[in-house]
């Protein structure tokens, strides 16, 4: 499910969830690693009053490693916290990488 290296990089990322079928979804509100969209619901007012509202996961533009090369994704925190991307930080050079592994 998150195995990034799985991905096809040749084509753009569909941002098209089950949740809204045919709907585009902004890419900031979009996570494409774990395909979470923003969700949808009710802001009730203490008089019970409900107007509609959405909520957006929180995503973040980042630079991860997919097969090796660096990619920009919109990747949402619980999946940067979870570990289900490898960060492509300018700071850690590829010896690096390979010493730790
Ligand atoms: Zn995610």
């Amino acid at each position: 499910m998150f195995k990034l290296s799985m991905m096809d990089v040749s084509q753009p990322i569909r941002c098209v969830t089950k949740q809204f079928p045919g709907e585009v979804i902004t890419m900031g509100k979009f996570c494409e690693v774990c395909e979470k969209g923003a969700m949808t619901g009710h802001n009730v007012s203490h008089s019970n009053r409900k107007s509609s509202r959405t909520w957006a996961p929180n995503v973040q533009k980042v630079r991860v490693l997919v097969d090796g090369r660096p990619m920009r994704l919109n990747v949402c925190t619980r999946c940067l916290r979870s570990g289900y991307v490898q960060r492509a930080l300018p700071s850690v050079k590829a010896e690096a990488v390979t010493e730790e592994a």
